[in-house]
């Protein structure tokens, strides 16, 4: 087991990233990390870098101290990258490539490990619960363990995903101890959407489309489409769960235009298909059943290079 005091031992400057458009699992791990790291280094300068991200991950009190700009560049003792291979963290990428030691904790299976020190454990559920289990049960406390159980929800859908192991609802019988409202938490960071958020499900509902014998639901969102619903990414959180629901589907996927010509795709896939055989083809990566990449190309292109790899596997 990684001793991350030791690891960090005689480092002033800590540095923390995650991957773009970070998620739940993302911002809980980052957060939970950054405040272990302070209260037990309290001498030492810590910061996180990250884009910003949905509303939700604000229930985290200090994700006020992240620097969503990454305008503090400083050169890092020790960089941790969290939940993700350093290509994926945007900005964050350089400053982790410059410091002097650098580490790399993860739980995607298409990540070799990126770092100086590595824990990558695919079999975990989420990024949250493997630094749950690197920090000692006596520096915990309520801010910590909101953030780890906000990680470990996202990535589990609430102990719902075949990821949630009994090792998954121990870490979350020990942090729901502390004062965190749990049901709050799950509601509010979770379930609950906006108004619009809600429309914009909707609508990606309404233009979802069967291939491959109702196997694949699919749905997109264009750039024009997204400027005309006034969206973007992060009001998107939730639909490809959704889409997943339906009976029959063994893959959805939902895309939206990142930028003209690209596609943004996520993966979500049953027993049957592994989502990543189906990412890695166009340079992602992600988990078996869930996983993403991006495609350039027309959304008939993008739909037809897409079917034809998951028809391989279904
Ligand atoms: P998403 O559909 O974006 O929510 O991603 C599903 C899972 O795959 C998450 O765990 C992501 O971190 C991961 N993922 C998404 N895109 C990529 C990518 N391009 N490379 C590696 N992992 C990815
Ligand atoms: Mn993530
Ligand atoms: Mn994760």
């Amino acid at each position: 087991m990684l001793n991350l005091l030791q690891q960090c031992s005689g480092a002033k400057t800590i540095g923390i990233t995650g991957h773009v458009r970070p998620d739940g699992d993302c911002v809980g791990s980052c957060m939970a990390l950054y405040l272990y790291l302070k209260k037990v280094m309290p001498d030492a300068e810590v910061l996180v870098y990250l884009e910003e991200s949905a509303k939700a991950h604000y229930q985290i009190e200090s994700v006020k101290e992240i620097d969503y700009n990454f305008t503090s560049k400083p050169h890092y003792d020790v960089f941790f990258c969290l939940d993700s291979a350093p290509e994926r963290t945007g900005q964050g990428q350089a400053l982790y490539e410059r410091a002097a030691k650098k580490i790399n904790i993860d739980h995607h299976i298409t990540n070799p490990g990126c770092g100086d020190v590595n824990v990558i454990q695919p079999e975990i559920g989420s990024t949250a619960e493997l630094i749950y289990n690197l920090i000692p049960e006596e520096d915990l406390d309520n801010d910590i363990a909101k953030a780890l159980y906000i990680g470990i929800i996202h990535d589990t859908g609430v102990f719902q995903f075949s990821n949630t192991l009994p090792s998954t609802m121990i870490a979350g019988s020990k942090l729901i101890q502390y004062d965190i409202d749990f049901a709050n938490l799950i509601q509010e960071s979770f379930y609950e959407k906006t108004y619009k958020q809600t429309r914009i499900m909707a609508e990606a509902v309404l233009k979802s489309e069967r291939y491959l014998d109702g196997k694949c639901l699919l749905s997109y969102f264009t750039r024009e489409e997204m400027t005309k619903l006034q969206a973007d990414s992060p009001d998107f959180t939730g639909i490809i769960n959704r889409l997943k629901t339906v009976r029959g589907v063994e893959c959805a996927v939902f895309m939206y235009e990142i930028e003209p010509g690209n596609y943004k795709v996520s993966l979500r896939t049953s027993d049957r298909v592994d989502a990543t055989k189906v990412t890695t083809v166009f340079g992602g990566g992600g988990h078996v059943k869930a996983a993403g990449c991006n495609i350039q190309g027309t959304p008939e292109q993008v739909i037809t290079k897409l079917t034809e790899e998951i028809a391989k596997q279904v």
